[in-house]
């Protein structure tokens, strides 16, 4: 989180029926349109973190019985599957190898056997924060089309937006969801989705209960200027900024320095001999790495060493990653300085504990990479 972002959070609360909140919304709206890559669609922000996104994008747009393809593919689809089946759909899961991302030729297949298109909504997590691992949005938008069919299709980009590639048109996204902690390094605390025109078309007629997440107030609300309910000033100050921020950098050289950063990393984990869950270079996440420990270690008591030891503290291995994998994060404003030390404390620990590694080769590895790119993040700065 960049120290701009806190001070622009760090704001007196402010009446949000004053001509100058109705300023700051419709800003918010459309610069928010730009990092969506949609002309179509329109943002919709709800006090809420990623799981209220997820939720809302669900109830504003199915009815109960609606059938729902999902690939599962870590921990947070899991969880997406998980909350639709509570919302009494009907979700039918295409399970993926733990490394694997979304498979556009599996939706193919099925929704190419969907004659009567009983299947309403294909879910895809673009990056699943839990294995590292980034899906071809557009070859299941590809899939889908071939296939003739007319779900809508609805994308978790809680750690992508902001980060990584994402083009909600282009890809013909019509849910996509994310939230304010992770692109948009602000405090956690809201939801943000894009809703395609298609979408809105389906908020009229679907009958899952909603009510705080009614799309159709809040879209009623955000023309006038206003919120259905009390804002999140602080964090709509910082949404603002945040906005300012990536628009002024340029989405491409956002996305250009996430990927640098995450090179840097994975050339660590080269270096250390050790192994990504993701099963490809094309799957490779550039705002998260997961990675394996080696037979006979445990990733838990390595990241729980790393905390107690050093205060630095490293993502544990998810669901069934649990004891296996442990995860750097890599997005936001990250300095090669700070990816460095990560990795130099992650050395120190696994060396602690006895891991097969040299102490300094991550880091030279990484260093090596990063003053190897260091003029097109120059360049890219300028
Ligand atoms: N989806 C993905 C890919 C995530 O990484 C997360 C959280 O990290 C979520 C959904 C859930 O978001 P939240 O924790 O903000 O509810």
């Amino acid at each position: 989180m960049p120290d701009s972002l806190r001070k622009a959070m760090s704001v007196p609360s402010s009446d949000h029926r004053a001509p100058d909140f109705a300023e700051l919304m419709a800003r918010i709206l459309k610069d928010a349109k730009k990092v969506f890559k949609t002309e179509t669609g329109q943002v919709v922000t709800i006090p809420a973190t990623g799981t209220g996104g997820w939720e809302a994008s669900i109830t504003n747009t199915l009815s109960p019985g609606d059938k729902v393809l999902a690939a599962r593919l870590g921990l947070f689809s899991q969880r997406w599957i998980d909350l639709c089946g509570r919302h009494n759909l009907d979700v039918e899961v295409i399970e993926c190898e733990c490394g694997e991302g979304a498979p556009a030729e599996r939706f193919h297949e099925r929704l190419s056997a969907d004659s009567d298109h009983a299947i309403k909504a294909v879910l895809v997590t673009h990056n699943e924060t839990a294995t590292g691992v980034r899906s071809d949005v557009a070859a299941v938008r590809r899939a889908m089309d071939e296939a003739d069919h007319p779900a809508m299709l609805y994308v978790d980009c809680v750690s992508s937006l902001g980060s990584m590639d994402f083009r909600m048109d282009e890809w013909g996204v019509d849910l996509a969801v994310t939230g304010s902690q992770k692109g948009f390094m602000l405090a956690t605390g809201m939801a943000i989705i894009g809703v395609s025109p298609k979408a809105f078309v389906a908020s009229e007629t679907a009958t899952c209960p909603r009510c705080y997440f009614d799309f159709r107030d809040m879209a009623g609300a955000n023309k006038k200027g206003g919120y259905p309910y009390t804002p999140p000033i602080q964090l709509m100050h910082g949404l603002g900024e945040s906005l300012k921020m990536l628009l002024d950098e340029g989405l491409e050289n956002v996305y250009a320095r996430h990927h640098r950063m995450a090179e840097g990393v994975r050339e660590a984990v080269r270096a250390w001999g050790l192994e990504l869950c993701a099963k490809g270079p094309e799957l490779y996440s550039d705002t998260v790495s997961t990675i394996y420990v080696p037979k006979g270690f445990d990733s838990d008591t390595l990241t729980h060493h790393a905390f107690d030891a050093y205060r630095v503290s490293f993502g544990i291995g998810l669901g069934e990653l649990a004891g296996k994998a442990f995860r750097i994060g890599h997005l936001g404003s990250l300095t090669d300085a700070m990816a460095l030390s990560g990795i130099a404390i992650m050395e120190m620990a696994m060396k602690d504990l006895g891991y097969p590694i040299e102490l300094g080769a991550g880091v030279a590895a990484a260093q090596e990479h990063y003053r190897k790119t260091l003029d097109t993040a120059i360049e890219a700065a300028a």
